[in-house]
This record gives structure tokens, C-alpha cells and sequence, in this order.
């Protein structure tokens, strides 16, 4: 039987709850347990695909195609864990489920509940995964004391009762403040935030205290008391420059085995080697690239999580310390493009959806495409990629995707699924993990070291094939096609020093362990082209 560990977070949001569960599982399996990890958020939408990325960061997307929050993206980063539609529940899916049950009859007359319906239907969710797996670490997204998170609370009090306590564990992620002008650490948020949860019947059984230092055993001695929690089972959980360091200061502070202990699960040996050399590496920088990251909501770096994440991977395998400009499109529009992205070592426009900012993201293009600087086009950026070709090389005037001007006389992009007649509301994105073949020694090709490929897309516009073999004839390479629809996943050109656009998010896929091949080789070219635009010999 599976054994469960429950995160609450308590005070303040953006304490790093994701962060705390995914370095958990981490640190869980490198004792050898099969491990998972689930994200149970109250809000009322059905799942984040229709959020804004503004309010709400980064959607993630897993394998099986499921639109999800971007904590998954750390439980995939920090662990083995595959993430699927069964890893991220919301509120309003868990309603969904109910009104759907109640309209088809199934809770014969009864009066549906919050209490026993909503949250047997919750309990229903945590074990959707559990099979397998030795420990289900599951997050509660919100903060308690939030009015939304009441049901998935009961739910989780509810397990305790009927799993007992060494099958089921209780942590609460809080803020310890230090306050600047007293020159103290202050627990008092704490001992609220932990009354609030005991006042519905939890006891938390491990606290981790987010806090800018090493929290000292006067003060642990004071959180344990007034929390009911045992001394040894405050921990602390400081802020670092680097999140992979978190799992460390966790097994620093001995979390594992305290875990282990309470679960009653034997301790084995524990592996963090590799994972100690990777956050060493971070630490041993030779040189600097930087990253003129050209986006829409450039503002809130949030939204673009595991693309920051996936270019922090490749730079710390190439020994690079890496800058991150980030650009808005938009002022390309208004300036000049050199100007603003003359200075970066790479360009790389990111997914995105909407007409704001197009043409900014398209004169980055032309910048990189003319000046031979890399260029790294993901989704949308590849999207402009080809719309920069077709009307500057291709001399195909006013070209553009369908998304943009539904009026072009040149639909390099078009909604392929609507044509096929996909009409469902939601239901025309192309989501999920597709294979795509590579053409040999292509820029593509020559990164991953094999010939078939899978990975994730979420878009509704596709490359049109009326189009491919004029822009093939102009110098288009097409070095990435799924086999099956003959879509079109990849373009590059020629003569360049590295130019690829992927209609799929290779960000998804990157891990600290094992940087992603495309990430990989972007880097690994803006570094060339720095060392030779500055007249100087690579210090790796
Ligand atoms: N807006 C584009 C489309 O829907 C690109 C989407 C993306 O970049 N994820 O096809």
C-alpha cells in the first residue's frame, strides 16, 4: 500500500511549496522509494489551460497532453516521475466529476455534499496515482485560512483517520520573517498559521520554515512548542540562489529520515552524488553567455518557468553562467532592433498566443537571421521564423499565420485542426507528446544524436504544406516532420552559424540531470559566437 505525504502551505503564497514537495520526492528516491507527486489547486477553473499566464505563470504541458500547473514542471525537473492528467487536480474538475455524476443519477437521490461527496471524490483523486508507488507526495495549492482550500483540508484529515498515522504525513510550509529593524526572527505567523490548521483537526507533523537563515535551536525550540511539533521535526528551509540546492539543505537538516521515520520505512542507502556534482558545477562558472529572451510577458519571468529552467540546465553543462535580457516585443516595434538585441550572444523568441507583439518578435528574427546570430524560435518563435523567410527571402509579401491576419494572401500558419474538424471548445489545440523525425545532418539532428524524437506541443496553427516547397526552393531547411500527419516540426537555414525553430516545447523536457540536446546546442553555439565576436578563445 502506498503511504501519503500532505504539504500545506501557511501564511503567505509563493513560499516555494512546489519546490519544498518536488526536493522531497527527490530526496525520497534517492533512498530507492518509488515516489510521485500530485498538485491539488482550489481555484474554480477546470484546469490552467484558459488562465492567464500573467496571473497564474507558465501552463506545463505532460505526455498524455494534459494543460497543468507549473509545479508539475518541478516534480518532472527534480525527479523521475512522469506527470499525467491524473497529477494535477482542481477544484473545478473535482465539481465537474460531481454535477456530471449528479446529473447521470449516480447518487440516487441523495442531497450532494461537500462532506461525504466533494471530498470522497478528493480522496478519490489522491488515489489515482498511488498505485506503484511507494509515497504520493501531494501539494495543496492556496494558503490555509483560504475559504477553497476547506474541502481538500477535510479530505486530507479525513486520510489520517482512515490510513492512520504511519501511513500518512502532514507537512506545513510557513514564513519565518526576519525583521529588519528589531534584528529578529519572528514565529508568530507560524504558531497562527499552524492554529488554524489544528482548528480543523490537523496536526501538522513536520514544519519547514521558509527564512533568509539558518534558523537557530532557540527559535526551533519555540516554533516546537507553541506548534506541538517535535524539535527535531522544525526545519529549515532557507532561501538559496539556486533551487537545486534545496534537496541539500534538506538532507542537511536531516528531512529524509525524519520522514522515513515517521512513515516507518527503512532507511537505505541514500544517492546524491550526482546531483551534488551538478549544483558544484554552478559553483565552478567559467564564462557568461547572455539571452535576449524576446516575449510577451517578459515582466512575469514565472510564465516562462521551465524555459528558464531548461536554459539554466544547458548553460551550467557548458560551465556558463547565464544572463537572461528580457525583451519586450513590443519596444522592438518601436526602436531599433539592434538597439536593444545588438548585445546578446543568442535570440530566442518562446511560445506565446495573440497578435500583440508579433512584429517586434519578427524584426528579432531578421536581426538574427541577417547578423548570424543564434536564433532559437520555440512554437511561436519558430512560427515567426518561417513568416520572416517566406516574406524576406521567400518575397512572399504580407505572408503570416492565420492567427495573426486572417486576411493574408500567404497562410504560412493555419488551424490544421479546425480543417480536420476538430470543433469542440478547447478541444483544438494540438497537445501532448507527438514523434517527430529528424532529417540527417541537420542542426536538429546533430543535438539529439538520433533519428526519432518525441516531444510536446500546445498550439492550434500549423505549418501549411502548400507552402513547403516554396520555401524549400528558397533555402528553408525542414529537418523535423511528424511521420503520421506530415506535419511540419522543425525549420532551420543554412549558412548560419545555428538557426532552428521547433513547433514543440523541448523546454518541458529539460532536467538538471540531463539538459535538453536542442537547449544543449543553442548554448554551446551562443558561446562560440561570443568568444568570436569578441575576439577571444573559449575558456571551457
Ligand atoms: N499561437 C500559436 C499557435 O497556437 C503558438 C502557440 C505556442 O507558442 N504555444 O499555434
Amino acid at each position: 500500500m502506498s503511504k501519503f505525504i500532505f504539504i500545506t502551505g501557511g501564511v503567505v503564497s509563493a513560499l516555494g511549496k512546489g519546490v519544498a514537495a518536488a526536493s522531497i520526492g527527490m530526496l525520497l528516491e534517492s533512498h530507492g522509494y518509488r515516489i510521485t507527486l500530485q498538485k491539488f489547486d482550489p481555484y474554480l477553473n477546470v484546469d490552467p489551460g484558459t488562465m492567464n499566464p500573467f496571473q497564474h505563470g507558465e501552463v506545463y504541458v505532460t505526455d498524455d497532453g494534459a494543460e497543468t500547473d507549473l509545479d508539475l514542471g518541478h516534480y518532472e525537473r527534480f525527479t523521475s516521475t512522469k506527470t499525467t492528467k491524473e497529477h494535477n487536480w482542481t477544484a473545478g474538475k473535482i465539481y465537474e466529476n460531481i454535477l456530471r455524476k449528479e446529473r447521470m443519477g449516480e447518487y440516487l437521490g441523495k442531497t450532494v455534499q461537500v462532506i461525504p461527496h466533494v471530498t470522497d471524490e478528493i480522496k478519490e483523486a489522491f488515489n489515482t496515482v498511488a498505485d506503484k508507488n511507494d509515497i504520493v507526495i501531494i501539494e495543496i495549492g492556496g494558503t490555509v485560512g483560504d475559504i477553497e482550500s476547506l474541502p481538500f483540508l477535510e479530505a486530507i484529515r479525513q486520510m489520517r483517520l482512515s490510513l492512520g498515522k504511519d501511513n500518512t504525513l502532514f507537512i506545513h510550509l510557513t514564513l519565518v520573517p526576519f525583521i529588519k529593524t528589531s534584528g529578529e526572527l519572528k514565529t508568530k505567523p507560524t504558531q497562527h498559521s499552524v492554529r488554524e490548521l489544528q482548528a480543523i483537526g490537523i496536526q501538522p507533523d513536520i514544519i519547514l520554515c521558509r527564512t533568509d537563515r539558518f534558523l537557530h535551536e532557540e527559535i526551533k525550540a519555540k516554533i516546537s512548542l507553541f506548534t506541538n511539533v517535535p524539535l527535531e521535526a522544525v526545519i529549515t528551509a532557507k532561501d538559496v540562489d539556486n533551487i537545486y540546492e534545496i534537496p541539500l539543505i534538506f538532507a542537511q537538516e536531516r528531512l529524509d529520515s525524519i520522514i522515513l521515520k515517521q512513515l516507518k520505512l527503512p532507511q537505505k542507502k541514500r544517492r546524491l552524488g550526482q546531483w551534488k556534482t551538478m549544483v558544484e558545477r554552478k559553483k565552478n562558472l567559467h564564462d557568461e553567455v547572455t539571452i535576449a529572451l524576446v516575449g510577451k510577458y517578459a515582466g512575469l519571468q514565472d510564465s516562462y518557468m521551465s524555459l528558464k529552467q531548461a536554459l539554466e540546465h544547458a548553460a551550467t553543462a557548458h560551465l556558463l553562467k547565464l544572463n537572461i535580457a528580457w525583451i519586450e516585443a513590443e519596444d522592438l516595434e518601436k526602436k531599433k532592433p539592434e538597439d536593444i538585441l545588438g548585445k546578446a550572444d543568442g535570440i530566442l523568441v518562446p511560445g506565446g498566443f495573440g497578435t500583440r507583439g508579433i512584429e517586434g518578435k519578427i524584426k528579432a528574427v531578421t536581426l538574427a537571421r541577417k547578423r548570424k546570430i543564434p536564433y532559437f524560435g520555440i512554437c511561436l518563435g519558430m512560427q515567426c521564423a518561417a513568416i520572416e523567410f517566406a516574406r524576406n527571402i521567400a518575397h512572399l509579401q504580407g505572408a503570416n499565420s492565420s492567427e495573426f491576419d486572417t486576411k493574408t494572401p500567404h497562410k504560412i500558419f493555419f488551424k490544421w485542426r479546425e480543417l480536420k474538424g476538430v470543433q469542440k471548445l478547447g478541444g483544438t489545440m494540438r497537445l501532448g507528446q507527438f514523434l517527430c523525425r529528424l532529417q540527417k545532418g541537420s542542426f536538429a539532428e546533430k543535438a539529439y544524436s538520433k533519428a526519432n524524437i518525441y516531444e510536446r506541443h500546445r498550439h492550434r496553427y500549423e505549418f501549411n504544406p502548400e507552402y513547403e516547397e516554396i520555401l524549400k526552393k528558397a533555402g528553408l531547411v525542414i529537418s523535423g516532420r511528424n511521420p503520421k500527419h506530415k506535419l511540419v516540426e522543425i525549420i532551420e537555414i543554412n549558412n548560419h552559424p545555428w538557426f532552428l525553430g521547433c513547433q514543440f516545447h523541448p523546454e518541458f523536457k529539460s532536467k538538471p540531470l540531463k539538459p535538453h540536446p536542442l537547449f544543449k546546442a543553442f548554448i554551446g553555439a551562443t558561446y562560440a559566437y561570443r568568444c568570436k565576436r569578441n575576439n577571444y578563445k573559449p575558456k571551457n
